[in-house]
């Protein structure tokens, strides 16, 4: 799902640095959270956020791991010709 993905910028105890879609009620610090923008996926969040910390996870309440469907995969190839 195309979402506003944001990472917190705070690592937590185990030294990951959490990504969540914008708004999520599970942000522990929400002031000092980086705006990653708009992405097709969590995976893409993923590798933009890895550009600022090298430990990341993804929340678990807010990003569905479920795979990419075939539709999405057409969007997210639409989606890197067009913009990059
Ligand atoms: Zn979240």
């Amino acid at each position: 799902m195309p979402a506003n993905y944001v990472v917190n910028t705070k690592p937590g105890k185990d030294g990951n640095h959490k990504i969540h879609v914008q708004g999520c009620s599970k942000i522990s610090y929400p002031s000092s959270c980086l705006d990653l923008g708009i992405h097709i996926n969590y995976s893409i969040a993923v590798k933009e956020a890895k550009l600022y910390f090298p430990k990341i996870i993804t929340c678990e309440y807010c990003i569905d791991k479920k795979e990419v469907s075939v539709k999405e995969k057409i969007n997210l190839f639409r989606f890197f010709f067009l913009n990059y």
